[in-house]
């Protein structure tokens, strides 16, 4: 007896109204055989076929094509007799051939990615056979020479291997075109299309050796293997890798009965969405061809018609098109078959309400017969994503909760930043790509040096790699471009905190300082040219590409508003200024949940005393500097105070390694060495000295402040006093004072000693209090591992997951670029970890420290307040290990909004 149980099914069929599968299996048939499948089961006319498994896929890639094909062989067998049988056509027959597409589809959709073979079943018998079925030679054969291409193409390797190349087949067709002195496709006799026939077959035999494979089965068999191998193919591999989709997914395999567009004028082909994509109008539209099949469509090649009147209306008066000729030359298939179009107007209204989404749909007209060959929910921009979502909610399509979960967080990016005119971008020329470090358009001057930003009204700071000297600058500039550094570079972090574009890591770019030139590919620009960079992409322009500011439509609060009745896992912001500040108030933040100290510290006026503090050799030195700095800091905490007024503000202390804030170069040395009335190489020398082997692992965070503890006392006073200077006028402030780095509870215990004595201490002079809390970082592995110990001492806990991720992994987060793309691109790693937060590894120490700080103080506050607080996985992650709180750069508050009412939803379900 057959062990049955371990039988599974590897071919789901689809046809006749019937199917064995449904749009819920997505994960094994792929989107588009999913959706196949159920568009079949509810009485939508899809051609018939079946649909082999993703796992197939997978079972291909481990044990080669002879096991997968063996485990598959009968039940393809069955699933084309069952086409057969619908169709009454016989695959491979001479009078009456069945022929078949052969299509990829993974889980998700990645439009163009993979491979698909259409007329599959087209030999020297079935041509004949096809001719004879339908009445018409010339289309029998034209759809032979077709095959022979696609198939040569995809299963054989006839692409043209580079860009220069041409396609063989093409080749061939221009030389007959340059005999016969013809120009279209369209002029082709019937004889000329049998020759290319015989060309085509020729050329695939003194290209691969090997005849051009007659037996249908033996096509079928190289199809499907050619869909496998198109899922381990470059286009997409690069894709997977943009989106972080896994390998392992593989791909589904469509095999489909073919129906035909191009069967003359009754015929035609065509694509629509059930709303606008661009805007997300709730208004039906889409293009077709008439006599025409399959990609014709976006190919590009003819003018291609509008659906509805109303729309082939519009679009003549964009394309300036009179009346008369828009009905004569292109109408809509609304005005030209208006059956059809109330056909396929009925299946558009059922799937969009079937789905309750935006369906993106393709169709064939085979002879005045309607057929659905594809739907799925639409991609649209991030301003239709909003519309849709809002519009379908109020018009009772889906509830509150599925109209957030229809919100991809990422997406609303765009909606906050400039961006560029897609009218110009889709003629612009990209010169290289780097990494979409900080989403957004930017257009402006190139400059190289920070200080120089200010040069030309619209600047962008292109170098190697910044540091926070250059941070002014960056401020200024409009966009900044960098050769090296990735998503957690300096360059990167700093520009999505202000919101500004930047592209990062572009290593195709050789920048001179010296001489002042960036070079690309051979192409020298200079100080001055204009350069545009696109922050989503990654891509970088030459030249100025215009950009329109962004419109924050009334659906986009309403979903904001929607966000806050779902969750109570509150969203904060990182901020170093008032303006910031206010920045993400307006988008909603509920309070700060990090500000760095140090960023303050690096505007002109006080960049001079804070290296003076540091290059003071005696604590007397470093205590008059620091007098220096305290009216200064205690200025910008009554202005973040006063901006974040009654919420909270949480304030990180001095962290960054010291000499990051030194003078680097000659001439600011020799002008701070005048300052300070010592010796150049009394500067130099200690410079030198505060050069570490691992600044990351150095003399950083509460280092600082137990090696110096007067820096923790001016900042502990600056922080009170700016507080009691804002109750003096009736606003009340919230300060948090954070202590950075700590490993150990005696560490804390030093810092926070200090904080207290000197909050008494002010608290006494002026004879009012305020309250405040001590806190600190979690962001060492052993803080989270002793985090029962450190929550007896503090008031609240911050998971810095940038340093918690570079320790728990060992990666330098400098350093990090040179290898961590490597690691992407080999699967070692799926994502950045600095990126994403890693759930398994790093993820285990958030939740460790979570709930051993919670076994002490029971309603201990935790947040966190690295990179990942606004990235929506991480937030869900977040979420769900019972944070209070998360904090993110004030352009990513509604992303994480909205991400932290989807995991609030998520959990109840
Ligand atoms: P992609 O995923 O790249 O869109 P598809 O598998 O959808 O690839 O196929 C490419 C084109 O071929 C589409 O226009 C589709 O409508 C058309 N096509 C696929 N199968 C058939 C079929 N059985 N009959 C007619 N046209 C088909
Ligand atoms: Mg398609
Ligand atoms: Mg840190």
């Amino acid at each position: 007896m057959e062990l049955l149980e371990n039988v599974k099914t590897r071919v789901y069929k689809f046809g006749n109204k019937e199917a064995d599968g449904n749009r819920e299996m997505k994960n094994l048939l792929g989107g588009k055989g999913a959706n196949l499948a159920e568009m079949s089961s509810i009485g939508i006319p899809v051609p018939p076929g079946f649909t082999i498994t993703t796992e197939v896929c997978t079972e291909y890639n481990q044990l080669g094509e002879e096991a997968a094909m063996g485990f598959i062989r009968d039940e393809v067998e069955s699933a084309i007799a069952n086409i057969e049988n619908i169709m009454g056509t016989k695959f491979g027959d001479k009078e009456n051939p069945l022929l078949i597409s052969v299509r990829s589809g993974a889980r998700v959709s990645m439009p163009g990615m993979m491979d698909t073979v259409l007329n599959l079943g087209l030999n020297d018998d079935a041509v004949l056979g096809i001719a004879k079925q339908t009445n018409n030679e010339r289309f029998a054969w034209d759809s032979y020479r077709r095959f022979i291409q696609m198939y040569g193409g995809v299963v054989l390797g006839m692409k043209p291997e580079s860009k220069e190349d041409i396609d063989p087949f093409e080749e061939i067709m221009e030389a007959l075109k340059h005999k016969r002195d013809i120009e279209l496709d369209t002029e082709f006799t019937i004889q000329d299309l049998k020759d290319l026939v015989y060309d085509f077959k020729e050329a695939v035999k003194k290209r691969t050796g090997h005849d051009f494979p007659t037996d249908p089965w033996d096509q079928l068999t190289g199809a499907i293997i050619a869909v496998f191998n198109s899922w381990n193919g470059d286009r997409a591999i690069y894709y997977r890798n943009m989106n972080g989709y896994p390998s392992e997914w593989g791909t589904a395999v469509n095999v489909q009965a073919m129906v035909y567009g191009n069967m003359g004028l009754d015929s035609g082909t065509g694509v629509c969405f059930t709303r606008d994509a661009a805007t997300g109008e709730n208004i039906f539209n889409g293009e077709y061809l008439i006599d025409a099949q399959g990609e014709d469509v976006v190919a590009g090649v003819r003018t291609p018609q509008q659906i509805t009147k109303i729309g082939s209306q519009r679009w003549a008066e964009l394309a300036q098109v009179e009346e008369e000729d828009r009905i004569a030359n292109y109408p809509s298939l609304e005005e030209l078959m208006p059956e059809i179009y109330k056909e396929l107007n009925e299946y558009q209204e059922k799937l969009e309400l079937h789905y309750r989404d935006m369906q993106d749909m393709e169709f064939t007209i085979q002879q005045g017969k309607l057929w659905i060959l594809q739907t799925r929910n639409g991609k649209r921009t991030g301003a239709a994503m909003v519309k849709i979502a809002m519009d379908s909610c109020k018009e009772g399509l889906i509830t509150e909760e599925e109209a957030l979960l229809q919100i991809e967080p990422n997406k609303l990016d765009e909606l906050l930043h400039p961006v560029f005119d897609p009218k110009a971008l889709a003629s612009a020329q990209a010169i290289a790509q780097g990494l979409p470090a900080s989403p957004g358009a930017a257009t402006g001057k190139i400059v190289f040096f920070a200080d120089e930003a200010a040069r030309y009204k619209s600047s962008i700071l292109v170098r190697i790699e910044t540091s926070p000297e250059d941070l002014e600058g960056m401020n200024i500039a409009r966009g900044i471009l960098t050769a090296r550094g990735g998503m957690t570079s300096h360059a990167a972090v700093v520009a999505r905190g202000m919101g500004k574009c930047c592209v990062s890591g572009a290593g195709a770019l050789k920048i001179d300082y010296k001489s002042r030139t960036l070079t690309v590919d051979g192409h020298e620009y200079h100080e001055g040219d204009w350069i545009s960079l696109n922050g989503s992409t990654g891509h970088i322009f030459e030249g100025k590409v215009p950009t329109i500011e962004p419109e924050l439509s009334g659906e986009f609060a309403e979903i904001m508003d929607l966000s806050e009745k779902f969750t109570k896992m509150q969203v904060r912001t990182n901020a170093d200024s008032p303006k910031d500040a206010q920045v993400a108030r307006n988008f909603g933040a509920q309070g700060i949940g990090l500000t760095r100290t140090e960023h303050m510290f690096f505007e002109v006026d006080r960049i001079k005393a804070m290296r003076e503090m540091i290059l003071a050799d005696t604590v007397k030195g470093r205590k008059e500097a620091l007098k220096e700095l305290l009216p200064m800091q205690r200025s910008d905490f009554e202005g973040i105070f006063e901006a974040m007024a009654g919420l909270p503000v949480t304030v990180r202390l001095l962290d960054p390694p010291l000499h990051e804030f030194v003078p680097h170069q000659l001439e600011t040395q020799r002008s701070l060495a005048e300052d300070m009335h010592i010796t150049l190489q009394e500067v130099k020398n200690k410079v030198a000295e505060l050069e570490e082997f691992n600044p990351m692992l150095g003399h950083r965070g509460c280092r600082l402040g137990i090696t110096y503890p007067e820096i923790t006392e001016m900042q502990a006073r600056a922080i009170i006093e700016a507080a009691l200077n804002l109750k003096e006028r009736g606003i009340v402030a919230k300060p948090e004072i954070m202590v950075p780095l700590i490993g150990t509870i005696a560490e804390f215990e030093s810092q926070e000693a200090i904080i207290r004595a000197t909050a008494d201490k002010v608290f006494e002079e002026r004879n009012d209090t305020v309250e405040y809390l001590v806190g600190t970082m979690i962001e060492i592995p052993r803080a989270a591992l002793t985090a029962d110990l450190i929550a007896k001492k503090a008031d609240f806990f911050s998971f810095g997951t940038n340093d918690l991720t570079q320790m728990a992994f060992g990666y330098s987060r400098d350093d990090a670029g040179k290898f961590l793309p490597i690691y992407i691109e080999k699967g070692i790693l799926k994502v950045d970890p600095f990126e994403v937060l890693d759930q398994e590894g790093v993820g285990q120490l958030v939740e460790i420290g979570t709930t051993k700080g919670r076994s002490t103080k029971k309603d201990l506050k935790v947040g966190i307040c690295g990179e990942h607080g606004g990235e929506p996985s991480s937030v869900e992650f977040c979420y769900n290990t019972g944070m209070n709180y998360v904090s993110c750069s004030p352009y990513r508050v509604p992303i994480a909004r909205v991400a932290a009412a989807q995991a609030a939803i998520k959990a109840t379900r």
